[in-house]
């Protein structure tokens, strides 16, 4: 699919009356454009194409920034964006405060779950009293995980290429998300847990909520409208 942009960013205005939404490149902003579209906002630049992180709307009083996906959460909870969407493993990592979270949009679908080496025994590795080494960049939600199950876990936060860790010894396993399980199986990987589904969620900083409800709430209700 060719997003459609708008030729021209309609010129900003004042921060009281406009409001900022904070997106990532890639999937989440894909994904995020026929919301946008539904709320009658049509980006006026292609953040894979521009290198702008400020990008104007066809709506004066509408502008996007573009931000790493982790980072959304913390642009929205300062109010340097009235409103984000970021997954849920990222909402869970950075732990909401601050954000009002009133909608899963259901996009960026994929799910959180234990990988290891293909012949590993997990059911060993796991009964409780054992203790196993885990690569992640989820260490509050793998922490979550393992110690409901009863498990003693070291957690060795990475920042990528989760997959990596367990072929060259630096973990027993990994958690990690999946969509395809393409990525696990080119590595010999096998998903063996499923720990939660994820999907992105819009946020919205709690007093812009109220400062700013009758330019934010038009936006919500078209984004729920849309998600049905
Ligand atoms: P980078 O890949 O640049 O390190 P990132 O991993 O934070 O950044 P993305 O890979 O674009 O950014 O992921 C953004 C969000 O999309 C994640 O937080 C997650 O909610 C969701 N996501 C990640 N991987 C998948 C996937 N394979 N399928 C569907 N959604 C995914
Ligand atoms: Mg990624």
């Amino acid at each position: 699919m060719t997003p459609f942009f708008a030729s021209r960013g309609a010129e900003f205005v004042s921060s009281v009356s406009s409001i900022t939404l904070a997106l990532s490149k890639g999937r989440i902003f894909e994904e995020t454009l026929p919301l946008l579209a539904a709320a009658g906002i049509v980006p006026a630049d292609n953040p894979e194409t521009s290198r702008k992180l400020i990008i104007g709307t066809n709506r004066a009083d509408v502008r996007l920034v573009i931000v790493r996906a982790t980072d959304v959460p913390t642009y929205v909870q300062y109010g340097a964006a009235d409103l984000g969407i970021a997954g849920r493993d990222v909402l869970l990592e950075h732990g909401g405060a601050g954000l009002y979270q009133p909608l899963d949009l259901d996009i960026a679908r994929c799910r959180l779950c234990v990988a290891v080496p293909k012949g590993f025994d997990y059911a060993a590795a796991s009964k409780p009293g054992a203790r196993i080494r885990v690569a992640t960049k989820y260490i509050h939600s793998a922490k979550a995980h393992f110690a409901a199950k009863g498990m003693h876990v070291d957690l060795i936060k990475l920042y990528g290429s989760m997959e990596l860790a367990p072929l060259v010894g630096l973990a027993d396993a990994i958690v990690d998300l999946v969509s395809t399980g393409g990525t696990l199986r080119a590595n010999n990987l096998e998903e063996v847990e499923e720990i939660m589904p994820i999907s992105s969620r819009l946020v919205c900083n709690q007093a812009s909520l109220k400062l700013k409800r009758e330019l934010i709430q038009p936006v919500l209700d078209a984004f729920a409208g849309a998600v049905k």
